[in-house]
């Protein structure tokens, strides 16, 4: 999915507006596994200054970035991070909140890699690694026209608009509030763009 919806959605899910202090933990948990994927980006066009093409059909693919990209979207690791969060904070009662930061943060990781898992054609990610080196080949895609991408997108869309409103009323900053509607109308502009044209 794309990186504004796993947002919207991830807060949509596991935000409650009685525990508003996990927003953060869970916005970055949405973000984390594509941070990657972002930074690579912006070194291989700003730095390597490479074009389009050969960012995403070679260097995207070479192992040492798939690597990268993997530590970030692996579920095996998530779940780590939550039992030693989980461990710590029964162990240390001062580290329970800081251990709930931690939980919270990885759920949303792994949320994220739930969604992803079944989105993905050719450039999904080995959600199992290091255990296992599995990478699941969907027959659907989340953007991809050739494998029903527009009517992924239409559906992702529309769960983020119904997401939109639970998530408003969880939101306390008004920059966030901001960013919450900018997203979705640039999803929505994207998608008109890209499927509608
Ligand atoms: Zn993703």
């Amino acid at each position: 999915m794309n990186t504004p919806s796993h947002v919207i959605l991830n807060l949509a899910l596991l935000g409650r507006q009685s525990r508003s202090q996990m927003n953060s933990p869970i916005i970055w948990g949405a973000l984390l596994p594509d941070l990657a994927m972002f930074g690579f980006y912006a070194w291989a066009k700003l730095v390597a200054r490479m074009d389009e093409a050969t960012i995403w059909q070679e260097v995207y693919y070479q192992p040492f970035w798939q690597t990268v990209f993997d530590v970030g979207n692996s579920i095996p690791l998530a779940l780590l991070a939550m039992g030693i969060a989980f461990w710590l904070g029964q162990r240390y009662p001062q580290w329970r909140s800081g251990g709930h930061v931690i939980i919270f943060l990885a759920a949303s990781v792994i949320l994220h890699c739930l969604a992803d898992l079944p989105l993905h054609v050719d450039d999904g990610h080995r959600h199992f690694w290091p255990l296992s080196n599995f990478r699941f080949e969907s027959p659907v895609s989340y953007w991809d026209p050739d494998h029903h991408g527009a009517v992924v997108a239409l559906v992702e869309l529309s769960l983020v608009l119904i997401a939109s409103w639970p998530v408003w009323k969880l939101l306390r900053s008004r920059w966030l509030k901001a960013l919450l509607i900018g997203s979705i109308g640039l999803m929505g502009v994207a998608y008109v763009g890209f499927y509608l044209r």
